[in-house]
């Protein structure tokens, strides 16, 4: 009954959570990990090497240049990028249509260029902008993490600043003021329940 077929599209149950560096992308996907099983988190596969604590096939697929090449070729992806110019990062298409064939709440944490490839694909799912409460908190939590260096930070910020731009092409978009509370927004965005017993 939605004027954008919003129900009714075999992306219905597929929601796309992007926004800027370092704003809480990762955190609120945990969250949403640990207090709502009932949603699927996609794995995606990127060429970037893993960060201690970081498991293959749980965190991503981590594989190599040539493996990512021939995903590519052979069209397994539903989008991938370049992120930060760096290293690539892609959606495996199979997993995501298996479950949103099963009817399971899926979500992906991607960057906007993946994000604006998935509307193309699928324009029925719903498509969240996680935005910071201000410019000086995105700063603060770039740096106060301190996983890049000066000019990395730069460079981020610089890119941080396009994307805040990009607000107006989401059809939500949520505030990370605090965790848990962006998480429940989220939730509530996709139409997803908690698990009894989940302790929610
Ligand atoms: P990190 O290297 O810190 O884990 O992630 C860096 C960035 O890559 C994040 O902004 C994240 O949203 C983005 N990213 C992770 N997976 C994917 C993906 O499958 N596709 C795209 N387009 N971006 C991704």
């Amino acid at each position: 009954s939605s004027p954008h077929g919003r129900e009714t599209g075999p992306g219905a149950r597929l929601t796309v959570l992007a926004g800027p560096t370092a704003v809480g992308k990762g955190t609120v996907s945990a969250d949403v990990r640990a207090r709502y099983p009932e949603v699927w988190l996609s794995v995606s596969a990127t060429t970037r090497r893993p960060r201690p604590g970081e498991i293959d096939g749980v965190h991503y697929h981590f594989v190599d240049d040539a493996t990512f090449d021939h995903m590519v070729a052979t069209g397994e992806f539903l989008e991938w990028a370049v992120v930060h110019g760096r290293n690539r990062y892609g959606t495996p298409r199979a997993a995501v249509l298996e479950r949103l064939a099963e009817g399971t709440p899926a979500l992906l944490e991607i960057d906007l260029a993946g994000a604006r490839q998935v509307r193309e694909a699928m324009p029925e799912a719903r498509f969240v902008f996680l935005a910071p409460p201000s410019w000086d908190e995105l700063v603060r939590r770039l740096v106060g993490r301190g996983t890049e260096d000066e000019e990395e930070r730069e460079r981020r910020l610089a890119t941080a600043r396009v994307e805040l731009a990009a607000e107006a092409e989401f059809d939500h978009v949520i505030v990370n003021d605090e965790v848990h509370r962006a998480t429940d927004e989220l939730i509530r965005v996709m139409g997803a329940r908690a698990r009894a017993g989940s302790g929610v």
